[in-house]
């Protein structure tokens, strides 16, 4: 069976540095497939779709909310031309009830253990509209090694830096925050995958940067500690979601490589404050996650906030504003108070305010946003700001004698001039 796999693309945050990962949803997804099936895989951020392919099925992966229009656009061209098209991912997982509309079936959960049935429904042309799995995972034993091998993986550089490979070591996420919808999507449960698996993935990454996309790893002390210590050997350095603030992790994560983390700055307290020095005391450098426009947030709270931002030395920093996704406590929240402006999902780009502010008007908070991005970069640019973050990761390597030179081809002339 050829099965056709589609990332479709979607616009950067404003502000932003364009680069690309490669994506993780569809190498996870494609590790579940059964092993006879063969894949091609196509990133739209980064490749033309071939509308004219011979594929015996069409898989759309959709991770954003901001991605899912442009899916639903492939998905109703090649269902035109007589292609059956299956949606997955998380978006799909948001949105199931529109992509029902523009799909043949509509998949929704986790993929391991359940792609047989579905492709045995496909062949003796039974397929159902959705496969609803969200209240039923499997158990995380079954997560394979993700299928890298479908990456074009020449692609993924900035300006010929090798970018960060993607990985996770757990799901579910025991937290439950406010603009988030992994509860929805994972559940409240931390499941770790077992740690021998996990290292076992990680070693046979032909990267030495990694990026571990779980959800947050600050999510069982043990676990971490056990994972940390597991990672040392294998010399990869890498960057995450926030890890524990705790002596002992800080200091195994630092030994296992950990580069850089993503961490929500909410507030000016000292609790973030003596956060961020921890991390950097420890050779970990902090990209702050910073959202604007939470109800608490008035025009001098977000001025207030910027001016922290400095002062706190942040190595980057990553500006959005709220956005209600469904499915989500803010969504619920927000549409009940009729303070949603548009369900436009194009504009759920996390860059555009779609929702009505309490304290300021949408305009401003508009504009308070973009003053972010400017006033965060006004001495420094992002370019400057991640050259130096790479440079550390490039000097870390060369002192490991892991550092490994990657000479330009074709496909780092063809970055940054032509996007597909
Ligand atoms: S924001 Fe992070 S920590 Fe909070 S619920 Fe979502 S994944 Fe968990």
């Amino acid at each position: 069976m050829k099965f056709y796999l589609i990332y479709p693309k979607w616009p950067k945050l404003t502000g932003q540095t364009e680069f690309h990962l490669p994506p993780h949803g569809p190498v996870v997804f494609a590790a579940a497939l059964p092993d006879d099936v063969d894949i091609e895989f196509v990133d739209e951020n980064l490749q033309e779709i071939d509308f004219d392919v011979t594929a015996d099925l069409v898989g759309i992966s959709v991770m954003l909310t901001s991605q899912i229009q442009r899916g639903w656009e492939i998905a109703d061209t090649f269902r035109a031309r007589g292609t059956t098209v299956i949606f997955g991912g998380i978006a799909a997982m948001l949105h199931a009830e529109e992509t029902m509309a523009h799909a043949d079936a509509v998949f929704v959960g986790e993929a391991e253990g359940r792609m047989e049935a579905l492709l045995d429904d496909f062949n003796n042309n039974r397929l159902k509209k959705l496969y609803n799995y969200l209240d039923d995972q499997p158990p995380v034993e079954l997560i394979g090694p993700a299928r890298r091998d479908i990456l074009n993986r020449d692609l993924y550089n900035y300006r010929g830096i090798q970018m960060v490979d993607l990985m996770h070591a757990s799901r579910g996420c025991r937290f439950n925050c406010y603009p988030c919808a992994v509860a929805y999507l994972g559940g409240r449960k931390f499941r770790p995958r077992p740690i021998d698996i996990v290292i076992e993935e990680m070693a046979g990454i032909d990267n030495n940067r990694l990026f571990i996309v779980d959800n947050s790893l600050a999510q069982s002390t043990k676990w971490e500690k056990e994972l940390f210590r597991a990672m040392i050997p294998l010399k990869k350095n890498w960057c995450s979601h926030p890890i524990e603030d705790d002596p002992e992790v800080l200091d195994l994560a630092a030994r296992a490589g950990a580069w850089y983390v993503y961490q929500a700055v909410f507030d000016t307290s000292d609790l973030i404050r003596d956060r961020i020095k921890r991390y950097h005391d420890h050779g970990i450098a902090v990209e702050g996650t910073i959202l604007l426009g939470l109800d608490e947030h008035t025009e001098e709270s977000i001025n207030r906030l910027i001016d922290f931002l400095l002062e706190v030395d942040l190595d980057l920093a990553e500006f959005t504003i709220l956005t209600p996704f469904p499915h989500t406590r803010a969504f619920r929240d927000l549409e009940k108070q009729g303070r949603i402006l548009t369900h436009d999902w194009k504009k759920y780009t996390a860059d555009q305010v779609v929702y009505q502010p309490r304290h300021i008007s949408p305009d401003r908070l508009q504009e308070l946003f973009h003053h972010a991005w400017d006033s965060f970069y006004k001495d420094e640019s992002q370019h400057m700001k991640m050259f130096k973050l790479f440079k550390r990761v490039m000097e870390r390597e060369m002192a490991s004698n892991t550092y490994r030179p990657r000479q330009r081809n074709k496909a780092d002339r063809v970055f940054g001039r032509k996007k597909a």
